[in-house]
């Protein structure tokens, strides 16, 4: 359906669960979040049931999220039962991988098309400094094992930070390319570490500058799904492939904006960097119809853009609301 903006909201960002096995200095504080109670969550039935709701009002994407959405118990079972409600054309996750090599070929068969999937250090030990403790290999052969189920594109998502991995943009661009994969930097968001100053954003020019000191960037379109990132061809000699940069900050998106949230616990979040959340009221005996007409309003609410300019700020952890 259309917002107010006159924007078509046909995409869905479902947090499943605001627990994760990484603690990323930009995402979550070092002794994690004070976790939801576990009858808070949602529950998968309720899960589906809202995904049919907004169905019903042209949502067609729908992204897992979270936290880490393959902590959650029997996550083949969740997307098999997403992937038979009609109206769904493109169901993806965003995960960091870490036991993706376990999942990767049972979520495939279940009907996951695609995953985007965090790196944002291709040397073990900045890479455990940045996620506090998560070990590089496991997610490498999470990447591997998603490419070999045929989940595809895989993407891969980094965060660029000041003084801490501006070192692994250049490997991570090779690994990339190496193994025919789009890279999307994204640019640093005041969560986190990040809310305070401690960690510092290097600016996305910055980042393509030390791209285009090895390799030739031409513009172009991008992987299918491309959702808000600029996209260029990356060459040098015989080797080429495609990195992307997401400014959610320094160049607003909002006019095209697509997409709804919903936490963990069930909140409606229209906007990614506005405090506005919506209750929604979800149990067994709710109808598909009272859901809709609940996501409907919310829908119509959706403001048009972000502050974070201004603000430099957002209430909530990115883990709870679903990055
Ligand atoms: N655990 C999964 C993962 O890491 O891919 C999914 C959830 S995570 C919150 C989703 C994405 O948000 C990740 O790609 C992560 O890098 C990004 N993210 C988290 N905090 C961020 C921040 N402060 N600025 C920019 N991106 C952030
Ligand atoms: Fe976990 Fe993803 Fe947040 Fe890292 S970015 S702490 S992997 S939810």
């Amino acid at each position: 359906m259309e917002d107010s903006y006159g924007r078509e909201i046909d995409y869905l960002r479902l947090s499943l669960t605001d627990r994760c096995d990484f603690r990323c200095r930009y995402c979550m504080p070092e002794d994690g979040i004070k976790k939801l109670p576990q009858e808070e969550i949602l529950s998968y039935e309720e899960i589906v049931k809202l995904v049919r709701a907004a169905t019903q009002l042209g949502i067609k994407k729908v992204r897992l999220t979270g936290g880490e959405p393959l902590t959650r118990k029997d996550l083949p079972g969740l997307v098999r039962m997403i992937n038979e409600i009609e109206g769904i054309k493109d169901l993806s996750m965003t995960t960091n991988a870490s036991r993706l090599s376990e999942f990767a070929d049972e979520l495939a068969e279940a009907g996951l098309d695609r995953v985007n999937i965090s790196l944002d250090s291709m040397d073990p030990e900045i890479f455990s400094e940045i996620t506090r403790g998560g070990d590089l290999y496991s997610v490498l052969s999470g990447i591997k094992a998603a490419k070999n189920a045929g989940l595809k594109p895989v993407k891969l998502n980094s965060v660029i930070m000041k003084g801490i991995n501006e070192s692994e943009i250049l490997p991570l661009v090779e690994f990339a390319v190496r193994e025919d994969i789009a890279l999307r930097f994204i640019e640093l968001m005041p969560m986190g570490e990040a809310s305070n100053g401690t960690l510092e954003p290097l600016p996305l020019d910055a980042v393509k500058r030390i791209v285009a000191e090895e390799w030739t960037l031409e513009k172009d379109s991008g992987p299918e799904g491309n959702g808000p990132a600029e996209y260029y061809r990356v060459t040098r000699k015989e080797e080429a492939g495609t990195i992307g940069f997401i400014f959610p900050i320094s160049r607003t998106f909002c006019e095209n904006c697509n997409r709804i949230r919903v936490t963990a616990q069930g909140n409606i979040r229209p906007c990614l960097a506005r405090d506005e959340e919506y209750k929604l009221r979800v149990n067994e005996d709710t109808t598909i119809k009272e859901l809709a007409r609940q996501l409907s309003k919310v829908i119509r609410k959706k403001p048009y853009g972000h502050r974070w300019e201004e603000e430099r700020e957002t209430a909530g952890e990115m883990s709870e609301i679903g990055g």
